[in-house]
């Protein structure tokens, strides 16, 4: 698993066996750059640890919902996790299947009720007794029963950025845990609701296992409580959020990371139930990186700049979570080295790559951000009327566009003007 797929060969970036020079001069730049041995090799990791236990992982949709890294995941037998109607339909056209797939979110509207029911998905994962009740009634008028696990806020601290912790209780994700039991016997009680299961997901780039034991712990206390009920819960979903490593994070190994949790649960006495994990980032976002040219190198009295073609439209998470993501020159070379802020053309402060980047460059050359695989292109925008970056995968030594670039024309195709 510690294939690296992106590396330098001769001083060159490769993304397996294609020089990322040769990907920008056919492609074009800004370009999303997917890997199929680093998506699947990751899949493997969660796979490979779920096999022989009663454990199933779906594959969070909104980390990278490009139909060709769907359905890499859909050939290796994955089960997804959606949030809207938009990602069911493309896992459905990427090859998974609806009965495979879990459907989580906190405002669902009774449109997407009504198509995830008709479509057949494995579970809604409910967030609130309005939810309950307005999924009661759409399955009613479709004549459907609608199986449901309740999204429950442990309350425990995943220590990581305020912006993408989800299970305190400030938190506009799930229902409270002391609401959960009351929540559950509501549930019970709606006709065209079936109980299944029970979820949460405490938050994104969880880099320590603590975190999710306490929230194991917390769930199946509930459970046994839900359970005397006589409400019977046939799995535990304990979400997504695994972290990885952006710099110097060390976020636990993938396998050792499952183990540890089935292992918990097992030791609690729940090892009969089915146990779902939701992982997006951690399948997707180190097998992915975003090439960008310099288009300028501006020095200046405080800061050097370093302005590149790509943009806080590409690659949205520098400017929304200060997040930090390596970058480096595709082609290692012999000029001098100087401390940049790489920034793109958007008029905005906060339109930045990377701040305080030592790099050896010139005008022209090509830098990769790497770690662009989760919530990059997704987030993406057309800010600034940019058309969004293409999106290749290398399979090998092959390399193929899975999403052509957007061209300015499409960008306005849908717009009109007042009539005269
Ligand atoms: C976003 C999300 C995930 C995936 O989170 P990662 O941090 O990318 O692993 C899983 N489950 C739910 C409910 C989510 O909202």
């Amino acid at each position: 698993m510690t294939r690296s797929a992106f590396a330098h060969v001769d001083g060159v970036l490769h993304a397996e066996g294609v020089s990322a020079v040769s990907l920008a001069e056919q492609f074009g730049t800004p370009l999303y750059v997917y890997s199929r041995a680093a998506l699947t090799d990751a899949w493997q990791a969660y796979a490979g640890a779920c096999a022989g236990r009663r454990a199933t992982v779906h594959a969070a949709v909104k980390a990278n919902s490009n139909l060709a890294v769907l359905n890499v995941f859909a050939r290796l037998g994955a089960s997804f996790d959606i949030v809207s109607a938009g990602e069911l339909a493309r896992v459905l056209a990427a090859g998974g299947k609806a009965e495979n797939t879990v459907f989580s979110g906190v405002g669902k509207s009774v449109a997407e009720m009504r198509e995830a029911l008709e479509a057949g998905v494995k579970c809604f994962n409910v967030e609130s007794i309005p939810e309950l009740d307005r999924l009661n009634a759409v399955a009613a008028s479709v004549g459907k029963t609608a199986p449901v696990s309740l999204r429950v806020n442990p309350d425990v601290d995943a220590k990581t950025h305020p912006y993408i912790s989800t299970g305190l209780k400030s938190n506009k994700f799930g229902i409270a845990f002391d609401e959960a039991r009351a929540a559950y016997r509501a549930a019970a009680a709606m006709t065209h609701l079936r109980v299944v299961g029970i979820d949460c997901h405490i938050g994104s780039q969880i880099t320590e296992i603590e975190p999710y034991l306490d929230a194991v712990d917390k769930l199946l206390e509930l459970v046994t409580q839900i359970e005397t009920d006589g409400v019977t819960i046939h799995h535990v979903d304990v979400g997504g959020g695994l972290g990885i490593t952006y710099d110097d994070e060390t976020p636990p190994d993938i396998g050792e990371f499952v183990r540890t949790v089935l292992d918990r649960i097992e030791s609690r006495g729940h090892g009969h139930r089915e146990v779902y994990f939701e992982p997006g980032r951690s399948l997707v976002g180190n097998a992915g990186i975003l090439l960008t040219r310099v288009e300028y190198l501006k020095p200046g009295a405080e800061k050097n700049f370093a302005i590149v073609d790509a943009a806080m439209n590409d690659l949205a998470r520098p400017a929304m979570y200060q997040a930090y993501h390596g970058i480096e020159p595709v082609v290692q070379r012999d000029v001098p080295s100087h401390v940049y802020d790489v920034v793109g053309p958007v008029c905005e402060s906060g339109d930045w790559l990377g701040r305080e980047r030592l790099l050896a460059i010139e005008p022209g050359d090509l830098l990769a951000v790497r770690s662009a695989g989760a919530y990059g292109f997704v987030m993406s925008s057309n800010y600034n009327t940019r058309g969004r970056a293409a999106e290749v995968m290398v399979d090998g030594d092959k390399a193929y566009v899975v999403r052509a670039r957007e061209e300015v024309r499409q960008l306005f195709a849908g717009e009109t003007i007042l009539p005269a």
